[in-house]
This record gives C-alpha cells, structure tokens and sequence, in this order.
C-alpha cells in the first residue's frame, strides 16, 4: 500500500495490495506488470464504450483547448445548452429541467432537495421520504438516509432523517412468486401514504434494477403501478438511474423501458462514457415553477465548483453520439446472457436466481456462509478472477457481469469461460 493513499470501500489492514493499471484500451486493462485483464465491471459501472474510446478522447481535447471550466452561475456555455437539450430530447416528455452536478449521490441528494423544498415553496411542507429495502442512492447523508440501514451507513445511523422502507419485489428466472410479492408490496406503500396522506415529499427507486443491492431485478409492471400510487396520493417518483442509465437495461433510461414517466430522475456514471465526474438531477415543469418566483427563499441554494463542467459535457455529448451508434448491442446483449447462463445453470447446482436486465447477467453462489454483501465467496472469486484474466467485484454472494458495449460475441463467451473456471477453483463440489 502506498503510504499517502486512502482507499473507498478498503480496510487497508486487510485487503491485498491494488493492482496498478498502466494504460486501458476498449474491454482490456493493462497492468503495471504487463498482463491484460478484461474490465467485465466497466470499472464500477461508469465505462460505456470500452476504455480510451477516440471519439471521445478527441472530444475532450478539443473542448479542452477551447473552454476547460467556467463558473456556471451567471454565465453559460454550449456544451452544457446542447447536452441539456440531447438528455431532455431522449427522457420522457414531462422531463424538461437539467440541473447539473457532478456524481451520483450528488444527483440524488439534490433531486431530494428538490422534491422537499417543493412542499415548502408551495406552502404545504412535507417531511417523509419512501424507499426500499436493499436500497443503494448514495454515501453523503441525504442519500444515505434514503438507502437501506447497512454496514456502509450503519455507524452513521444516528445522523440520519427517518425513511419508510418497504420491500422490493425482485424477481429472476423461473420465479413463481413474483405477483404475490409485488401485491404485498403495493399494499405495503398504499398503507403508509393512507396513513400520512400528506406527507410524503417523495419515493425513491432504483428502477428495473437495485445494484448495490446484488443486481436484484424488479418488473416493469411493478413500477407502472408504483407510479399510479404515488398519482393517486400525489407525491414525487424519484428514479435513480445512476446506475441503470444510458443503456445498461437494454434499453437508453429505464423508465422509456418500463414506460414510466418519473418526476425527477438522476444521473451519473455512464453520463460520460466513464471518462469525467458528472451529473444530473432532470426535473418536472411543475417542480421548477414552485422554484420559479420573485421570493429569493424560493430558490434552489445548491451548486458545485464544477458544476456543468465544460470537458463532462463535451464528453458526454460524444458518448450519447456512440449510444446511438452502439444501440444493437446493448440491447441484444441479453440474449447472449441467457445462452451462457443456461449452461452454468445446467452445470452448477450451487448457483441460484439467475437474472438477466440488459447488459447485466447476475447469480447468487451459495455456500455454508449467509448471503449478503460480506459473504466470503466474492472476494475468493475477485482473487482468482484476476489469475484468469478478468476483472469481477461480486457483491457479497452475487455474481455478476455489466462490460462495456465495446465487447464483442467472442470476448463475452471467453469471459464466460473463465467465469466456469474461476467457479470450478472456489466452488466444492465434493
Ligand atoms: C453508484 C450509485 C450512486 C452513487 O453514485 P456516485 O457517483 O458513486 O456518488 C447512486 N445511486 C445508484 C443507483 C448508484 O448505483
């Protein structure tokens, strides 16, 4: 370990020493000792394109030399406008203002922001959030708040504002039980926003899919119903899309997938192909009118040094240029998913709850240990993942794949291979 640095997520008095990467090229890492490994992750679920992609290295440099940063307060610059419009031209109609920022929790905790000082400038305050279980938004308090009580949240829990939790109805291959669980669901919420018919501010969800969580995949019709309830009682959808945007579901939002129009959305990781830190919380003309006033209480007091950053936006307007582009692949790439996970299904009895959202296949591995994110078999599979020559981070038990849209048909069963392998070195079979 590096004396000087401090690592996320690290307990650096018991994690192996990181593996340095020197360069990246689309799907492939470079090490510092000259292996290859291929980024089955996207690097934390940020790289669209694959790694180092030119369209948009050239996109950057020349932004870079024309405008690198302007304060965006008072002042304004085309990369930002045109983005601005290319998002807003892509979401559902009812998704007009773009706020700028520059990670995703930030994305979420200003989409809560919004969704509260709604209620107050219209003069009803509401103070209650909705979430659910296993619910990830975010490390800053307001999105810890909103995520599920964990052991990344758990010694700040005394900090954080009250949120009703209620389950979420996930689902997987061959589940039978999926309209019961949505059922009790549904009723669970109904109940709490009959119980405080005027307070709640919002509901957030991840949509179509909970990553941190362990890729845990819910229905498009759940959330259609999920977005009748919160009409009904008249309270905000906030669909966290950090995650699931900009292709990830096999298709570009998913909310254009589940044919839900959210009244906030918020988005990051992908936003810039994976290349810059940025940003956005998109919202309702009717959220931005209760802001829009000659009362200076009125007005949203939110904004980043970086905010809009010019280089982010030359980025992502580049990327959205290759999504377009890239289009077929990330949505047939589930049917390759599916061929590939029959096989391990067929040859694995220790493997359960297959699923597959897009560009996302996911299984649980069980073993003697419970399930959960500090199950051990995850960082055995991480370990000899990297001997085989692919990058996995399992989520505690959950195995899963996200690469980049850059992988083609033979990469993909190649990495499948070395998924059987790894599986075959941690798995007892005996
Ligand atoms: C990663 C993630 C966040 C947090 O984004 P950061 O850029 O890491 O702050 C929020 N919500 C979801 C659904 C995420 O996957």
């Amino acid at each position: 370990m590096h004396p000087n640095l401090w690592y996320p997520y690290t307990q650096a008095k018991t994690a192996p020493d990181p593996i340095e990467v020197k360069s990246a090229q689309g799907l492939w890492l470079e090490l510092a000792d000259g292996r290859k490994i291929a980024d089955c992750i996207s690097s934390w679920w940020v790289n669209l394109h694959g790694h180092a992609h030119p369209q948009i290295v050239e996109a950057i440099a020349r932004q870079a030399a024309q405008l690198e940063h302007v304060i965006f307060a008072g002042f304004t610059h085309a990369p930002a406008q045109e983005l601005a419009s290319k998002l807003v031209a892509r979401l559902p109609e009812n998704l007009t203002r773009v706020f700028y920022s520059d990670n995703g929790s930030t994305a979420v905790e200003v989409a809560l922001k919004m969704a509260y000082q709604h209620w107050v400038n219209i003069g009803t305050p509401r103070g209650r959030f909705m979430s659910f279980e296993g619910a990830y938004h975010g490390d800053m308090f307001g999105t810890m708040a909103v995520g599920t009580r964990s052991i990344f949240s758990d010694v700040f829990k005394d900090l954080l504002f009250e949120v009703d939790f209620c389950p979420y109805p996930d689902t997987y291959e061959g589940d039978l039980q999926v309209l019961e669980r949505e059922a009790n669901c549904l009723k669970l919420i109904r109940q709490n926003l009959l119980l405080h018919p005027n307070d709640y501010a919002g509901i957030i969800i991840e949509p179509l899919v909970q990553g941190v969580a362990g890729m845990r995949i819910c229905r498009p019709e759940f959330l259609q119903q999920l977005r009748e309830l919160a009409i009904e009682f008249d309270t905000f959808l906030i669909f966290d899309e950090v995650m699931t945007g900009f292709g990830r579901t096999g298709a570009d939002f998913a909310c254009n997938k589940a044919q839900v129009q959210p009244d906030l959305i918020c988005l990051s990781k992908g936003i810039t192909g994976g290349f810059l830190p940025l940003a956005v919380t998109i919202a309702t003309d009717r959220i931005y009118d209760s802001f829009y006033s000659d009362d200076p209480t009125k007005t949203l007091y939110h904004g980043h040094s970086y905010t809009a950053n010019p280089l982010g936006c030359a980025a992502a307007l580049a990327s959205l240029d290759l999504l377009s582009k890239n289009e077929p692949v990330y949505t047939n790439m589930e049917i390759w998913h599916r061929q590939h996970l029959a096989t391990l299904a067929a040859k694995y009895p220790q493997l359960s709850r297959f699923r597959v959202m897009g560009t996302i296949s996911a299984f649980d591995v069980n073993n003697s240990e419970k399930s959960g994110y500090l199950n051990n078999v995850g960082r055995e599979i991480r370990h000899h993942a990297i001997a085989h020559g692919v990058l996995l981070r399992p989520l505690g038990n959950v195995l899963y794949l996200m690469p980049p849209y850059c992988i083609t048909k033979n990469e993909l069963d190649w990495v499948y291979q070395q998924i059987d392998r790894v599986l075959e070195d941690v798995i007892d079979r005996s």
